[in-house]
């Protein structure tokens, strides 16, 4: 299985450069030998007018987020159904600035997860500790209870291990530091899941640049990569696409 790498843009993307930036990826792609699959999620507005222009590219659409009902009142939000209908494939949920800035607890997730299902889309369901938590040793014990509460007993998508305190920091976790991360979440996945566990597809996200790249993405267990700053400019996110193994 070729590693994933997906570019989460988070609230990032006016028309204009929304367009160029995924005419220079997809151009980008084109020069690369057996490309890996690649992702990107812009904002809700972007997602129709981008939809389009992805067909025949090797670029997959996603979206950031969407409710857990299929319709009906829930002002300002955007369900997994109205993202399918616009050729959006994946949905990243559970994301960190989420539950930080949303209050999103691992049952919102959980719900959300299976209405992405429901749905048809991959979900892409974020776990990670804070500084707070690495600090107290309490990591594994976080993590392992968010693949619990997050994940439906039917799990089908993609798992992304994000360090809070990696994210936007311009200093990913150390490779040991994943490493070790990697393996307990894959021996959570598989104590929780049987052989779905085994093969679930994990990326690591935060601060994945061009530089780090090739000494993240060949760590075990790790499928792949959740970029947020480098995924904003094709020349920062190409040289990550061309890591991937
Ligand atoms: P950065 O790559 O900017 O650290 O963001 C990571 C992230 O949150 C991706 O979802």
């Amino acid at each position: 299985m070729k590693q994933m790498i997906v570019g989460n843009w988070k609230m990032n993307g006016l028309s204009a450069p929304s367009r160029d930036l995924v005419s220079a990826i997809a151009q980008g792609l084109k020069a690369i030998a057996n490309p890996p699959p690649v992702v990107v999620c812009p904002p809700f507005t972007q997602l129709e007018a981008l939809s389009p222009l992805l067909k025949g590219t090797g670029i997959a659409l996603g979206a950031q987020d969407c409710h857990h009902a299929p319709s009906g009142a829930h002002t300002g939000d955007i369900s997994a159904a109205m993202l399918a209908e616009m050729g959006v494939e994946y949905v990243i949920l559970g994301h960190s600035e989420r539950r930080r800035e949303h209050g999103e607890l691992d049952e919102t997730v959980r719900e959300k997860t299976v209405a992405a299902m429901d749905a048809g889309l991959t979900p892409i369901v974020c776990i990670g500790e804070s500084a707070d938590q690495r600090a107290a040793g309490e990591y594994q014990d976080v993590v392992g209870w968010q693949i619990k509460g997050s994940l439906p007993d039917n799990f089908n998508g993609i798992v992304a291990y994000e360090p809070v305190w990696a994210i936007g920091s311009g200093v990913p976790a150390s490779p040991q530091d994943i490493a070790d991360m990697m393996g307990f979440i894959r021996a959570e996945l598989t104590r929780q899941f049987g052989e779905t566990g085994k093969t679930t597809r994990i990326l690591y996200g935060g601060s994945v640049s061009g530089r780090e790249a090739p000494s993240i993405l060949p760590i075990a267990e790790v499928g792949g990569a959740l970029v947020g700053g480098a995924s904003l400019k094709a020349d920062a996110f190409l040289p990550i696409v061309r890591a991937a193994i």
